[in-house]
C-alpha cells in the first residue's frame, strides 16, 4: 500500500485530497498545525490507514516510515488569512517547503507543491499559459502569499535540479466545494452565507473582474493525476470556464433561490482584474478536463453547508 503524506491535509483541499488517496487504496499521514485548518475536516476519515500528526511544518518534520509521495499543501490560503498571517506565510512558503522538500529528498519520495494562480499576479497575459512569468507586487499586502509561493516554486526546482528530488508543481485557480470555512472571505462562501441568511451579496468593484471556479472533485483529480505522472514543470489546473464576479453572484441567488441583492463595495489593493487557466498542458500532460459545471458545484456545495449545520 503507497504511503502518501499530506501537508495542510485538515484544510478544505487537503482533506478532500486525504479522503481521494485513501479512496484510492494509499495510507495517508496528514500533517497539520491546525492553523487555519480543523480536525471537523477530517473526523468522518476513521480509517485504519489513515493518521494525523499535529505538527508546524516550518519545525523539522518527522515521519517514522517509508514514504511514497508528498503532497505539501501547508499554508494560509484566503486573502483574510495571508493577511493575517503575513509572517508566517512567508514562513511557510520558505522553512516550510524547505521542510517537506527535506522530507521527500529522505524518503526519495515523489514531491507535489501546491501552488497557485497568485504566482500571475495581476496578470497582463490572457488566459495565463504556465510559460507566462507573471505580474506580481512583492511590496503590496499580498505579496506575502504570491512571493512565498514563487519562491516555493524556485526552491522546488532547485531541490529537483540540484538534489534530484522528484518534483511537480500545480498551480491551483480558485477552487471551492464542501468544507470552506463560510467566513474565510473568498466569494463563493461568502455569497452563498450571505444568499442563505437572505442578506446582500458584497460584490467588490464593479463586479466586471473575473475569476474562473473549479469544483474541488475536480482539482483532486487533476492534482493526483499528476504527482502519478513523471512531470516536474508547473501545470495549471482550474476550470477555464471564466466569469465576472457578477455573474457570479447572480448564479448563486439562482442556485439558492434566495431574494438577496447585490451591493458593491471598495475593491481590496492589487485585486486581480481577470483570471482564467490556460488547461492545454493539463489536457495534452494528463489527459484531464473539469467536468463540474457551475450551478452544479454551487448545488452541491449548498447541500454540504446544510449537512455541516446539521452535525453542528
Ligand atoms: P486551507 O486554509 O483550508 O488549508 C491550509 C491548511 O494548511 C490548513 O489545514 C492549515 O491549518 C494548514 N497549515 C497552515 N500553516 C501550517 C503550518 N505552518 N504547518 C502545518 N500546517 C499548516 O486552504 P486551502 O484552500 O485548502 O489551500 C490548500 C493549499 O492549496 C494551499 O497551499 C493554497 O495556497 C493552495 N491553493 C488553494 C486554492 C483554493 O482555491 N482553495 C487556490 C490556489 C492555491
Amino acid at each position: 500500500m503507497p504511503t502518501c503524506v499530506v501537508t495542510g491535509g485538515a484544510g478544505f483541499l487537503g482533506s478532500h485530497l486525504c479522503e481521494a488517496l485513501l479512496e484510492r487504496g494509499n495510507r495517508v499521514v496528514c500533517i497539520d498545525s491546525l492553523e487555519t485548518g480543523s480536525l471537523g475536516n477530517i473526523e468522518h476519515l476513521r480509517d485504519g490507514a489513515f493518521h494525523f500528526i499535529g505538527h508546524d511544518i516550518t519545525e523539522h518534520i518527522r515521519v517514522d516510515e517509508p514514504v511514497d509521495v508528498v503532497y505539501h499543501l501547508a499554508s494560509p490560503a484566503s486573502p483574510i488569512d495571508y493577511l493575517r498571517l503575513p509572517l508566517l506565510t512567508l514562513k511557510v512558503g520558505s522553512y516550510g517547503t524547505h521542510n517537506a522538500l527535506g522530507l521527500a529528498k529522505a524518503k526519495r519520495a515523489r514531491f507535489l507543491l501546491a501552488s497557485t494562480s497568485e504566482v500571475y499576479g495581476d496578470p497582463q497575459v490572457h488566459p495565463q499559459p504556465e510559460t507566462y512569468w507573471g505580474h506580481v507586487n512583492p511590496i503590496g499586502p499580498r505579496g506575502v502569499y504570491d512571493e512565498a509561493k514563487r519562491y516555493a516554486e524556485a526552491m522546488t526546482m532547485a531541490y529537483h535540479r540540484q538534489q534530484g528530488v522528484d518534483t511537480a508543481i500545480v498551480r491551483i485557480f480558485n477552487t471551492y466545494g464542501p468544507r470552506m470555512r463560510p467566513h474565510d472571505g473568498r466569494a463563493i462562501p461568502t455569497f452563498l452565507r450571505q444568499a442563505i441568511d437572505e442578506k446582500p451579496l458584497t460584490v467588490f468593484g464593479d463586479g466586471s473582474q473575473t475569476r474562473s471556479f473549479c469544483y474541488v472533485d475536480d482539482l483532486v483529480r487533476g492534482i493526483v493525476l499528476l504527482a502519478e505522472s513523471g512531470e516536474h514543470l508547473p501545470v495549471n489546473i482550474g476550470n477555464p470556464s471564466e466569469k465576472t464576479l457578477l455573474e457570479l453572484a447572480d448564479a448563486v441567488i439562482r442556485v439558492t433561490g434566495s431574494s438577496s441583492q447585490i451591493v458593491f463595495e471598495a475593491l481590496p489593493v492589487d485585486d486581480p482584474q481577470v483570471r482564467q487557466p490556460d488547461i492545454t498542458r493539463a489536457r495534452q500532460l494528463l489527459g484531464w478536463e473539469p467536468e463540474v459545471e457551475l450551478d452544479d458545484g454551487l448545488r452541491r456545495t449548498l447541500a454540504s453547508i446544510g449537512r455541516d449545520a446539521a452535525r453542528a
